[in-house]
């Protein structure tokens, strides 16, 4: 029996999440995620694959963010037509998704053709018809059902408890020797409104591949989180201001909207309009209510979950006159809107017009990179600059680091310890250096002799 994996993304760094298992006579690519920062440092990465794409057999998804399925739409591009394997909930994210992320690329591609500064770095990596063509190729598995990809290679999807639909992937290759290969996705927490907790597979695992993105550190605790969020909320209608929060669209908007939900049943916050003002977010919105079957059951403060994402005081908004509209309104109000790193979007207008006015409050609650705007507010810069102009800073900066989606150390090793195993080999992916060493030194501890944390492009005969 002869099985490779050769490990082509978020091998020695963060994002392109993409693995080639070679096993049972087929070759099936574990995620296909795009690679994340600099235009001049990914776009070749990205856009040169190390394989043939018309000789896959078939495509497993762990998850819907971009930096796992991101490159599904290029795969297309050159010649793959096989199975796209993945839960219902991130079939139907990714329908959202994936023409987002082709529209922002022809929009940047015209954008810089326009200052006549268009190269061949800038031109977009696949096109809408493209997205549009890999939705036909998906295939929705539920969890726990076991589904055949060849005669002697079966796969099942767990929930990994980080975003709606996001899965565990446990393939048995059933070969004479037989082997077991779990590949975790990226691990969610306990508590996380809306989604489940993650259940990993148990029993013995010849091969594990694990992320490790947050292995180093530790984060609030979800319950500690909304009780500052809703205190944050009290203190600043209080003052007559507006509460401005950068947020992703898949998943920290969700989850904002629930813990502010629950807070007003609760009588823990007042009576102000709350807006989501993303198209993109008002699109995966509707995601999620299309798929109640994988949300948490234990919640009781929702009388029905078809009215989670409902309540007297949102306001979901896609036109951009409305959006404008909010600016010239007076009074208390949460705006939500993306990007999540202050990086373009909505979020841009609305701090021109609200982040000099000392009422006002900028809620981070997801992760700033080096180098974006958000990372730069979140500092305490002041002035900061938003389209070539520079405004001075007088709203006050919060942080609130417990609405993290990814694991943090304590809850990665209590997801290594429910395996149960034995583990008898593991590959540390999806970290910086020092998250990965951690993740690595936490395996070792675990029991696990034989931890590896490959670099891009290796490959191992298993
Ligand atoms: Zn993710």
């Amino acid at each position: 029996m002869s099985i490779r994996l050769s490990f082509y993304g978020a091998a020695g760094q963060v994002t392109g999440s993409m693995y080639l298992l070679e096993a049972a006579g087929g070759r099936f690519l574990l995620d296909a995620g795009l690679f994340q920062g600099r235009r001049s440092e990914t776009h070749d990465l990205n856009l040169r694959l190390p394989f043939d794409p018309r000789r896959l057999d078939g495509v497993v998804l762990s998850h819907a963010h971009i930096d796992h399925s991101g490159r599904l739409p290029l795969l297309v591009r050159n010649g793959f037509h096989g199975p796209i394997h993945t839960t219902p909930a991130t079939r139907d994210l990714c329908a959202v998704m994936l023409p987002d992320a082709a529209h922002i690329q022809e929009k940047d591609f015209e954008f810089l053709q326009r200052r006549g500064k268009a190269g061949e770095q800038s031109e977009p990596l696949y096109s809408m018809a493209d997205a549009v063509a890999t939705q036909e190729l998906m295939v929705g598995v539920p969890y726990h059902r076991i589904t055949h990809l060849r005669k002697h290679l079966a796969l099942e999807f767990l929930d990994a408890g980080h975003i709606l639909g996001s899965a565990s992937v446990d393939i048995r290759i059933t070969e004479p020797g037989g082997h077991r290969l779990v590949f975790s996705g990226d691990v969610g927490r306990s508590g996380l409104p809306i989604i489940r907790d993650p259940q990993p597979p148990s029993g013995p695992i010849d091969t594990l591949i694990v992320e490790s993105t947050y292995a180093d550190r530790s984060h609030e605790s979800v319950a500690d989180a909304e009780a500052r969020l809703g205190e944050t909320v009290r203190r600043v209608a209080a003052r007559g201001g507006k509460i401005l929060v950068p947020a992703f669209a898949l998943g920290r908007c969700q989850e904002l909207v629930y813990s502010l939900h629950q807070l007003w049943r609760a009588g823990k916050i007042p009576e102000i309009p709350i807006y989501v003002d993303s198209p993109l977010a008002v699109d995966i919105t509707t995601v999620f209510r299309m798929h109640p079957e994988v949300f948490d059951q234990r919640e009781h403060l929702v009388a029905s979950e078809s009215r989670l994402f409902d309540f007297p005081l949102i306001r979901y908004i896609r036109q951009v006159e409305e959006s404008k509209a909010l600016n010239a309104a007076n009074g208390p109000a949460v705006i939500i809107a993306a990007s999540g790193m202050v990086e373009s979007g909505r979020i841009l207008h609305h701090l021109i017009n609200e982040i000099g006015d000392h009422r006002n409050l900028v809620l981070i609650v997801g992760f700033q990179a080096e180098h974006t705007l958000g990372r730069r507010i979140q500092e305490g810069a002041n002035p900061v600059r938003i389209f070539g102009d520079e405004y001075p800073v007088r709203a006050e900066v919060e942080t609130i680091g417990g609405y993290s989606a990814h694991a943090d150390r304590g809850e990665l090793l209590a997801w290594v310890r429910r395996l149960g195993g034995p583990i008898r080999r593991a590959f540390v992916v999806h970290g910086e250096a020092a998250a990965l060493d951690a993740m690595a030194k936490l395996l070792r501890d675990a029991g696990v002799r034989d931890v590896r944390v490959p670099q891009h492009g290796e490959t191992f005969d298993l």
